[in-house]
């Protein structure tokens, strides 16, 4: 007789149960040995990662073969390396091959790694002796977006299927070879749950708690960016990703069905908590100007020369007449754009 699965979900947020107990079931891992890289092996190995470090809230630094989390044999052999290994062989393939991968597949993989950078922020924090920024603990709007992306996030160990929605906004953008230097970069913002990793010539970017919402916002500029992109570019990209997500003022509730003897997986429902809210707080070409240079940094265009036109700050994407633009060489001359 075939076993039936497992459907009982788990709550890390109840007792805010982080360390020493899987990240995905929660049976307690006592030895450091019972975990799993954030930035999986394949990727440390493939971009030469070990030795790099990244920075955390409270200004530590641990570098990338450093950052494990807390995962027990069965979740790791069962769940977490089949994913792994999936998205390693795409990679390997190739962009087109990224591309065709499954949405939830590229939800789950880049979640793993959004809830590995979350889960040592909160981890540090328990620590007495950090002194962060931002305590993410006492945060409690990000909490309550922590759990909800949790609860779909379980899709990784329990079969879940998402009834008539994606529970994220996730963007494959291609970037084009002629000044593209960098084959891995990743950057996110824990605030707003906004990711973005660039493997070669692909980049994935991700706000994972929206419901869809920023990427339908983006239709028109994602359709037009579905052509080989400057990296300048792509960075114009993110930051409308960025700032987009920093502007959504709603959070998702997700709603378990009530099983049945029998039942294989579970369905989740999904309700946007308050119709009446705004979906997004107005858009302040001030606020996503910033939000470009910092994007920008490496190209190091100043704030006034973005914001030399307020009602249009600068724009790679598109030209001066909003038609979009090929970049092939960046030269430190850009047009003004409409903000879309
Ligand atoms: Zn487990």
């Amino acid at each position: 007789m075939p076993t039936s699965p497992d459907l009982s979900l788990y709550d890390p947020f109840t007792g805010m149960r982080f360390a020493h107990h899987c990240f995905l079931c929660g049976v307690p891992t006592p030895m450091p040995t019972d975990s799993v890289l954030v930035f999986a092996e394949w990727l440390l190995e493939r971009y030469q990662l070990a030795d790099l470090q990244i920075k955390l809230l409270d200004q530590s630094v641990l570098a990338y073969r450093d950052l494990r989390m807390p995962c027990c044999a069965d979740c790791r052999q069962a769940y977490v390396e089949p994913l792994e290994q999936t998205v390693a062989d795409a990679a390997q393939a190739g962009p087109a091959a990224l591309r065709d991968l499954e949405g939830k597949t590229l939800f789950l993989w880049l979640g793993k790694m959004f809830y590995g950078v979350m889960l040592l922020e909160l981890l540090n924090e328990l620590d007495p002796l950090a002194k962060p920024l931002y305590p993410l603990a006492e945060n409690t709007q990000l909490l309550r977006k922590l759990q909800c992306f949790f609860q779909v996030f379980q899709a990784l160990r329990v079969p879940i299927e998402f009834e008539d929605f994606t529970p994220a906004s996730i963007f494959v953008l291609k970037t084009a070879g002629l000044e593209d230097t960098i084959p891995f970069e990743y950057d996110d913002d824990l605030s707003t749950m906004t990711f973005s990793i660039k493997l070669d010539e692909t980049v994935l970017i991700t706000c994972l708690i929206d419901n869809g919402i920023v990427r339908q916002a983006m239709g028109r500029v994602y359709r037009d960016a579905q052509r080989p992109l400057h990296p300048v570019q792509v960075a114009e990209f993110k930051a409308r990703v960025y700032y987009g997500a920093y502007l959504l003022n709603v959070v998702p509730d997700y709603f378990p069905r009530p099983t049945q003897p029998g039942d294989t997986q579970l369905v989740f429902d999904t309700l946007i908590d308050d119709v009446t809210r705004e979906i997004f707080n107005p858009w302040e070409n001030t606020g996503y100007g910033q939000s470009l240079q910092e994007m920008w940094k490496r190209w190091q265009i100043p704030y006034s020369e973005i914001m030399r036109d307020p009602q249009q700050p600068l724009s790679y994407l598109y030209d001066a007449d909003g038609e979009p633009q090929t970049i092939e060489t960046w030269e430190g001359k850009g047009t003004t754009g409409r903000p879309v």
